[in-house]
């Protein structure tokens, strides 16, 4: 055996092992493997945002835990890597940086520089994640804005078009003005912010008296359809199906009656516009009123708006309420807070538009979603309500066409002659429409020889939907069943309503199967504050600040430990010095070990046996090894490093090994088959803390391994040897009551000392201890020669009665009396 140097030197050790383990290929999927299971983990592919955060920290670390117990389980595990490119996010930036609006440039331009800015968010994330030491296989890499990926997201839009579950349709989306493009729900973020209420006259159309409504957006007077009463509303009630006239307007709208209308809100009286917001939606749709576009994709107003046309909204509002107020139609206007949909880009208000657009059916799904959902196995379980209350609260179907250029074509043309639609066949996949025509002579209808190409792209999360199926090889591997559905879906808690719910919904329409069997979520990282970290909170700490100082070990110690899984997680730097600690009192027991094993023949019996505190350490060992295997098995990754962590530190370190030192010093006092029995128990110890370790902590635990062990065990990495099982070392309950008794009172005469500002190795004349009965006296003098050791003692009496001496910390009768020079 090797010894280990005195000094561990984490960031050298890191980067080897990161390197090695790429060299070895350790880590990478065997697609020919028929005797070993497969494993798949369907690592979501992260949007390249141009740094590692705290948050990606917490998620790698869980699922690289999961991947690298899952190998030392004999899994054929899939840890795949790709990048989710697309989106507004990128554009924006691209727009930011440099100073245009998308429609400045060419779109070939454009999208170049998308390309060109993905890369490099990538290149700066990837970095992140090696130096976090995931054990990705890197050969699967792939990224969503590749035409050879855009292939396989335009196929499953045939595939399901052909199946019934896409459609075009004019209807209400949700519109960012200022992204100028449809959204999905998923993409509002909701915010409090303060706004205007204004009490506003409506004429009736008979004689002089009016109706006051109650509204924070006056600027869509123009395009009220109806004034809405509760109709159980003694105040208005005679008022239903009569008529007001709408300000500014010759128009004159009818009173209706709504059970919907919050009698309590401003007057009870609301006007009804296409649209203000959702409520819009649903009366006009229930009471079938006629529909007049007051906003164009811009957030600008159209020739609806009379005066006011060509007004950004916010211009319109101003401008209306002042000729409300001229008018004497204003009668008050009050500050409220109220909850604001806005774009999760770009914080713009979110607007209602009726556009012609593709969906995508989802809510005839629901049932289904939920019914899987159950299936799945979550951790933690409580989190399957969140995907189906999600599914449960949808309005609409998922509009997936959006109005931007960096995105994954649709490929469909239309006829110029007749409009038929002109769905890509298969074959031509990957396909550009707007750069190809369609490789046909004629439309099928009729006749017609040019084609439209569809300049709307696909929403990103159409990519993104279809991992599940990606990572098994669909749709070029013929197998790929065997790989589907994903063992694992890792997700964080913001993205369930996203990520797990549109997984679900594109893999049941297009395979009628779930796409995962379990779903692991991880909660969001906080600030040392406890508040959300954020850059603008000040608390933000960003992940290659924490790696270059602590290294990767330590940092996914914080990620395990900081909480239950799921559950928001505060970042809090002595949580990461913690861990480091930890690493360092780990190397130096190794190091220790490592000397004192250096004659130590791992294959040579230990004759006659091993002494009463060896099993003592050895059960215990055993007892470590089903509960963090059933940690493990769970995902509860907080509790698996504690266990181990405070029986590394505590009872391996503190008591055992303090308590056998005389023995491996001393082998001429002892005996040579007591210190082979202590050198055993050591090795074999010191084996299981590495192995179970090594998930959690890969660098530090191969380290060790390849230095102390590999020679003797033979594995080529700690993690490809084999998971311990609980019973590869005995457990033995009457040996652990036992060697409790021992190491308590070890540990209370070495505290005396302390107390006594004694050094430790101090000699004891005489120690008379009163074991308080015959069962307690014969642990003790079972293991008499480690107490006599650890504590110097010179001569010993025990007795089986109580006595009075010092008390034992939690053993009411035992007492001793230790005599000094
Ligand atoms: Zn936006
Ligand atoms: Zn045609």
């Amino acid at each position: 055996m090797q010894p280990l140097p005195k000094e561990y030197n984490f960031s050298e050790i890191e980067r080897k092992w990161q390197q090695k383990w790429e060299e070895m290929g350790i880590h990478r999927f065997d697609w020919k493997d028929t005797k070993n299971v497969p494993f798949t983990i369907d690592t979501p592919p992260p949007y390249p945002s141009g740094e590692l955060h705290m948050g990606n920290v917490l998620n790698w670390t869980y699922f690289d835990i999961v991947a690298r117990y899952k190998r030392m389980l004999g899994y054929n595990v899939l840890f795949p890597q790709g990048w989710d490119c697309h989106g507004l996010g990128i554009e924006i930036q691209v727009e930011k940086e440099n100073k245009i609006r998308k429609r400045d440039v060419p779109p070939d331009q454009f999208r170049k520089w998308c390309e060109l800015l993905v890369e490099k968010y990538i290149s700066i994330m990837k970095e992140g994640i090696l130096k976090l030491g995931c054990s990705i296989d890197w050969t699967t890499e792939y990224r969503t804005m590749d035409p050879d990926y855009w292939r396989r997201t335009q196929l499953s839009f045939i595939l399901l078009h052909k199946k019934g579950y896409m459609y075009q349709g004019t209807h209400p989306v949700n519109w960012c003005p200022h992204c100028e493009t449809a959204i999905a729900d998923a993409e509002i973020d909701y915010e409090r912010r303060e706004g205007t209420l204004n009490y506003i006259r409506f004429p009736l159309e008979s004689g002089d008296e009016y109706l006051l409504i109650a509204t924070s957006r006056p600027e869509f007077i123009p395009a009220c359809v109806a004034v809405e009463v509760n109709p159980e509303d003694e105040r208005y009630k005679e008022y239903i199906g009569r008529k007001v006239i709408v300000p500014f307007t010759d128009r004159k709208v009818t009173i209706v009656g709504d059970e919907a209308v919050d009698p309590d809100f401003g007057t009870g009286v609301v006007q009804i516009c296409t649209y203000g917001d959702k409520e819009d939606v649903k009366t006009v749709m229930r009471n079938r009123l006629p529909v007049i576009t007051l906003l164009t994709g811009n957030g600008r107003l159209t020739e609806n708006g009379g005066k006011y046309a060509d007004m950004t909204i916010n211009q319109a509002r101003k401008v209306i309420v002042e000729d409300l107020k001229a008018a004497d139609l204003l009668e008050k206007t009050e500050k409220i807070m109220q909850e604001v949909g806005v774009c999760d880009r770009c914080k713009t208000h979110v607007e209602i538009l009726e556009v012609k657009q593709w969906f995508m059916k989802t809510r005839s799904l629901t049932d289904s979603v939920e019914k899987t959902a159950n299936e799945v196995v979550w951790y933690p379980d409580y989190m399957k309500t969140r995907l189906i209350d999600w599914a449960r609260s949808l309005d609409w179907d998922w509009v997936i066409s959006r109005q931007r250029l960096f995105a994954t074509p649709i490929p469909v043309w239309y006829c110029k002659n007749c409009n038929e639609i002109i769905l890509a066949s298969e074959e031509w996949l990957p396909i550009d429409p707007k750069l190809k025509n369609p490789p046909i002579d004629k439309c099928s209808r009729c006749g017609g020889r040019e084609f439209i190409p569809e300049q709307d792209v696909f929403d990103t999360w159409m990519d993104s939907s279809i991992t599940c199926a990606v990572h098994a090889g669909w749709p070029d591997l013929e197998d790929w069943r065997k790989r589907f559905p994903a063992d694992v879906h890792p997700s964080g808690i913001d993205i369930i309503r996203t990520w797990a719910y549109y997984l679900m919904v594109r893999h049941l329409a297009l395979f009628n199967e779930t796409p995962y069997k379990s779903c692991l979520i991880n909660g969001m990282v906080l600030g040392a504050d406890g508040r959300k970290m954020s850059k603008s909170l000040k608390n933000y700490v960003a992940a290659p600040e924490v790696l270059n100082k602590y290294g990767s070990d330590a940092t996914r110690q914080w990620a395990a430990g900081g909480g239950a899984t799921g559950s928001d997680i505060p970042f809090r730097w002595p949580d990461v010095e913690y861990g480091r600690r930890f690493l360092v009192k780990l190397w130096n027991v190794s190091s220790f070990a490592s000397k004192l094993l250096a004659d130590y023949n791992p294959t040579k019996a230990v004759e006659p046996g091993l002494q009463p505190l060896d099993k003592w350490i050895l059960s215990k060992a055993a007892k470590l090894i089903r509960t963090v295997t059933d940690a493990m098995e769970k995902c509860q990754f907080n509790i698996a490093i504690e266990e181990i962590r405070n029986f590394t530190w505590h009872a391996f370190c503190d008591s055992y090994v303090e308590a056998v030192k005389d023995r491996l010093y001393k082998p001429e006092t002892h005996g040579e088959v007591k210190k082979l029995a202590a050198q055993k128990t050591l090795y074999e110890g010191l084996y299981v803390v590495l192995q179970l370790l090594a998930p959690i902590t890969p660098h530090l635990t191969e380290e060790i391994y390849k230095t102390m062990y590999a020679s003797d065990k033979g594995f080529e990495s700690i993690q490809t040897s084999p998971w311990p099982k609980p019973d590869y070392v005995k457990e033995d309950e009457r040996a652990e009551l036992r060697g409790d008794l021992v190491v308590a009172l070890i540990a209370e005469i070495r505290r005396e000392k302390a107390e006594k500002r004694m050094p430790l190795n101090t000699p004891i004349k005489k120690l008379t201890i009163y074991a308080g009965d015959h069962s307690a006296a014969e642990a003790i003098t079972e293991s008499q020669n480690d107490l006599i050791g650890a504590c110097k003692v010179e001569s010993i009496n025990v007795l089986p009665e109580e006595g009075i001496g010092r008390d034992v910390v939690q053993y009411p009768h035992l007492q001793f009396v230790a005599e000094y020079e």
